[in-house]
């Protein structure tokens, strides 16, 4: 079933620490499972993804919103022969590294890291995987096979890159300095992520109070299918009309991806992964589908993301990671022993507080600061 351009679980460039097979699964199979399994993945059930968790009930999470991507992600790979199993894998890791309070604690514990190396989320969920879950007798990590690994590492500063990449020469950063792309499963999940934000950000905005149908006119996305969905059936009214306009939006640019990642594949012919890494990005929207995409990520940057009322509440939430973050610099012993007792205390700091769940975080706050 797998087209010659798939990444095949057979022919895996394999684990860190060797493993035997497993008897009835394949390598990505395996990497899915040991996600799913894993305590960061159950954390994304209370990590913000745009309102904080306790805002409301029905609101995306990062979990649910993982969630979509995999399921955008899976089903636009089997109509490419793509490795389901891979894509799967990579979209349920793919924000295993966020912080709490969405892009608000990101941003904070950048600036607190910005003197220590920084703080990157993608880079973040690769340490999730490789170093901070403690599950096995021996070894750090879920040692995932390296094409999991390649697509969770979707951007990486070149410093970042350098320092990977002596430790692992010719592995998952390596592109990011020779300029070749991951594999084609992890170009369709940062496709397939993007679909799904913007899809599930407008009804979360709706749903909200803080976007209206009104303004999302301005959006020619929603508003040509809006308008189809209203020439269809006159009469119909309230949220079945938001969630007919999304499902359309959704089908189309899923297709909009198959139509034109196909045109791509024809031209380029890759005859094998590693053949598709040498050629330029092939999983994507025709041009007139990312220009539309794009407009609509950029209004909603405006008009929700950057809304007062969400500001409002992010500012608590960053004010509460840099509060955070300077006591534990400061009493290193107020975290976990595996965390207070590591040498580079500044690091430590970041994947505990980056690990926390935003009530988790809300507690520790109350408990040391407030
Ligand atoms: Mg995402």
């Amino acid at each position: 079933m797998l087209a010659p351009y798939a990444c095949d679980p057979a022919h895996s460039r394999g684990r860190r620490f060797i493993q035997s097979p497993a008897p009835t699964r394949t390598e990505f199979q395996r990497d899915r499972d040991r996600i799913i399994h894993c305590t960061a993945f159950r954390r994304l059930v209370y990590k913000t993804q745009v309102f904080l968790n306790h805002e409301g009930d029905l609101f995306r999470t990062r979990m649910t919103h993982s969630l979509e991507v995999a399921q955008l992600g899976r089903s636009i790979a089997r109509s490419l022969g793509l490795n389901e199993d891979l894509v799967e894998a990579i979209a349920l890791a793919h924000d295993l590294g966020h912080t709490p309070f969405g892009h608000a604690g990101q941003d904070a514990l950048n600036e607190c890291m910005a003197s220590y190396g920084g703080f990157e989320h993608n880079l973040q969920s690769l340490r999730v995987v490789d170093e901070l879950e403690e599950r096995y007798p021996e070894f750090n990590g879920l040692n995932l096979s390296f094409e999991t690994r390649e697509g969770i590492l979707k951007h990486c500063a070149r410093r970042n890159a350098e320092a990977i990449n002596a430790k692992e020469p010719n592995g998952v950063a390596a592109r990011f300095l020779n300029g070749t792309q991951p594999s084609l499963e992890a170009q369709l999940c940062n496709v397939a992520d993007a679909i799904a934000y913007n899809a599930h950000d407008i009804d979360d905005g709706v749903r909200s109070g803080l976007l209206t149908l009104e303004q999302l006119q301005d959006v020619p996305l929603f508003a040509r299918y809006h308008a189809q969905t209203l020439a269809e059936y006159p009469s119909l009214q309230g949220r079945r009309v938001l969630f007919e306009t999304i499902r359309r939006m959704l089908s189309d640019q899923v297709y909009d991806v198959i139509t034109a990642t196909r045109a791509a594949l024809d031209i380029d012919a890759p005859a094998s992964a590693d053949e598709a890494r040498q050629c330029p990005p092939l999983v994507k929207f025709s041009t007139a589908m990312h220009e539309e995409s794009k407009a609509l990520k950029s209004f909603l940057f405006r008009h929700l993301y950057r809304h007062p009322q969400v500001m409002k509440n992010t500012d608590g939430a960053r004010a509460m990671v840099q509060d955070l973050f300077v006591v534990y610099l400061d009493k290193p012993q107020e975290m976990p022993a595996a965390y207070a007792q590591r040498n580079d205390v500044p690091r430590a700091v970041a994947d505990y507080l980056s690990g926390m769940t935003d009530r988790f975080a809300t507690r520790e706050h109350a408990r040391l600061i407030a």
